[in-house]
């Protein structure tokens, strides 16, 4: 994939905050955090997102990569929100499968915000 942002991040190039990093995944803080501590682990194959027939040891190297992530930023204890957002509805706006982890403070009781109520 080219012209994908995190193809190119995966790629090395062009920078990103690394995080974490292995043979499958990489994790980089996101450009615009919307926690104190907010963190995307991105597969280094292309994937559009969960629906785009995933093999499960490419989501299960991602989702290990998510414990590891949080506990090099010590969020491991306190806790933290897990989101991956999934095509138009869920406003997804990079087309290549990542797992957001958002944490470093309490968070609402309530996981969704519609658009209207935004
Ligand atoms: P989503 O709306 O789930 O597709 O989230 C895409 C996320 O990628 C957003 O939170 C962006 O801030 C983040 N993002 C976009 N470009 C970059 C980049 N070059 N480096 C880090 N994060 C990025
Ligand atoms: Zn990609």
């Amino acid at each position: 994939m080219d012209d994908c942002i995190f193809c190119k991040i995966a790629r090395g190039e062009i920078p990103s905050k690394a995080v974490y990093e292995n043979d499958d995944v990489i994790a980089f803080d996101d450009l615009s955090p919307q926690a104190p501590v907010h963190t995307l682990v991105v597969p280094k194959a292309h994937y559009r997102n969960l629906s785009d027939d995933v093999p499960a040891n490419v989501l299960a190297a991602v989702f290990s990569a998510v414990g590891e992530v949080a506990r090099i930023k010590g969020i491991d204890g306190s806790g933290y929100r897990v989101i991956v957002n999934n095509g138009p509805d869920a406003n997804q706006t990079v087309q290549h499968l990542h797992v957001h982890i958002l944490g470093g403070r309490p968070m609402s009781h309530g996981m969704v915000a519609f658009a209207e109520e935004a």
